[in-house]
């Protein structure tokens, strides 16, 4: 700690893992920090798909930012989204019409979804992002049981119990092995007109497999893995129509009223409102030491910055790359105040990949070591309870799982906010975006 203040003042936009790691390794470096987002919480991404297939309740993986940082005098929290940056000025415009200075400014805003050029087909194939999009997925798994229950027409009722989901990353991969354990372990002694133990899930890829970013041993153990829980996977085919009646792939066309989007990311608008060189998913395209062309003040990180590896290869939108480049942008402000403008660039180290298939079953790349099944489940669970905020929560999430693991019983089956149990997608799109029940 250097003990000394600084007239400094750093602006962070995003307290997500990029963010929230850069005021983390500030402390003690006597800068004033002001830290906004648009939501009062920092996300624990990774476990968002237990949210929308009612493993966990949404207070386990998220925390409320202004608790996060309270400990933290220096530190202020603003609620509010940021809408463009003001370079000329070092200003960071708010939706209400306000700014704030900077003297640094770090953009830590993450990614959102990409729909490719179909951005029509997110009303009927909602992605999973936010808390909001996972209750919203969660109630419309539920809702498509529910109602399934209720219906006499058998082809109506078979497309009611059709699960797609589009793009098998690890995203893609959880979901389906989840809701197929959902349908065939927890639910089908809850249901008297449906075994729910014939839903289908489907996962829809259009690579050549599924988990790319793995080794292919790994992908294919991943794909006889989801294929013995029930899923079935089709490789090699993308989706090339999506609306309230279903999905068209290749050459087929499937009813379903549950799609879910896991194919695409595309990075913040920071690109735009800086005018800067961005890639093709609009990540900004940043200098070696993470700051913006021409803007030494400004530095861009996590999934919202585009920068190689030491191998040339692209530095993965994961959480450990941004909370490595949050230490690394904490780092090059410290030195800077300290009059050391001579850091070395940032340099990306890859700790693995991880990835669940269901609630027994995993694949991990360490690269010195590959594992999957049981064992490698084991490891996922424990590095991600390790991750998560506090002890409560971590014992909470520990428990839950065991549970889980033990019974198939799972605890969060709530349909929670929305106004009617049969609401069409493109009302309850309405509905979420008027901020509805
Ligand atoms: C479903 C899912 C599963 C994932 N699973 C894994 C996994 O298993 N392992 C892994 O390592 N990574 C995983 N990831 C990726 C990981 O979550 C991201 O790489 C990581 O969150 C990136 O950190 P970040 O700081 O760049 O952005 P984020 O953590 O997304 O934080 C961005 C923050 O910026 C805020 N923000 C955005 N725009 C604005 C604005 N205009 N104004 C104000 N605030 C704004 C947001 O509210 C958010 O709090 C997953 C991602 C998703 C969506």
């Amino acid at each position: 700690m250097s003990g000394k203040v600084h007239d400094h003042h750093v602006v962070i936009v995003g307290a997500g893992f990029g963010g929230l790691e850069t005021v983390r390794w500030l402390k003690g470096a006597g800068v004033r920090i002001t830290l906004i987002d648009r939501r009062n919480h920092h996300l624990f991404q990774p476990l968002l798909y237990q949210v929308a297939t009612a493993s966990l309740a949404t207070s386990e993986i998220a925390w409320p930012i202004r608790h996060l940082v309270s400990n933290r005098p220096e530190v202020t929290t603003l609620l509010a989204q940021v809408v463009g940056i003001d370079t000329a000025w070092r200003r960071v415009l708010l939706d209400d019409g306000s700014a704030v200075s900077y003297d640094t400014l770090v953009l830590a805003t993450g990614a959102r979804h990409a729909y490719f050029g179909h951005d029509e087909w997110e009303p009927f194939a909602p992605g999973l992002k936010s808390l909001e999009d996972a209750i919203r997925l969660r109630r419309r798994i539920l809702l498509a049981f529910e109602r399934a229950e209720r219906e006499s027409d058998p082809l109506r009722r078979a497309a009611l119990l059709t699960f797609v989901i589009i793009g098998g990353g690890p995203t893609g991969v959880e979901m389906a092995g989840t809701i197929a354990e959902l349908a065939r372990v927890t639910l089908w002694r809850d249901y008297r007109n449906i075994d729910t133990r014939m839903a289908r899930t489907v996962l829809i890829e259009a690579g050549p497999r599924i988990l790319p970013s793995f080794p292919p041993d790994l992908s294919a153990y991943a794909e006889r893995a989801l294929q013995s829980l029930g899923v079935e996977v089709h490789l090699g085919q993308a989706v090339s129509a999506c609306d309230g009646n279903g999905v068209v792939y290749g050459e087929n066309h499937l009813p379903a009223a549950t799609v879910v989007w896991a194919a695409g990311v595309a990075a913040s608008p920071a690109a735009e409102w800086l005018g800067a060189p961005a890639d093709r998913a609009g990540r900004v395209e940043v200098e070696p030491n993470l700051t913006v062309p021409g803007h030494p003040d400004i530095f861009v990180i996590g999934d919202t910055a585009a920068v190689a590896a030491p191998d040339g290869s692209p530095v993965p939108g994961i959480a450990p790359a941004a909370k490595q480049q949050g230490r690394y942008v904490a780092s090059v402000i410290r030195a800077r105040l300290k009059g050391d403008t001579a850091i070395g660039p940032f340099r990306y180290k890859h700790d693995g990949s991880l990835a669940t298939i269901g609630k027994r079953l995993a694949v991990i790349d360490f690269g010195w070591i590959k594992l999957r099944g049981a064992l490698a489940w084991w490891i996922w669970g424990i590095a991600h309870i390790f991750f998560l905020i506090g002890v409560r929560n971590r014992l909470s999430v520990a428990l839950n799982w065991l549970w889980i693991h033990a019974t198939g019983h799972r605890s969060a089956l709530l349909i929670t906010q929305g106004r009617q149990a049969t609401m069409s997608p493109v009302k309850e799109r309405q509905d979420h975006r008027e901020g509805g029940p």
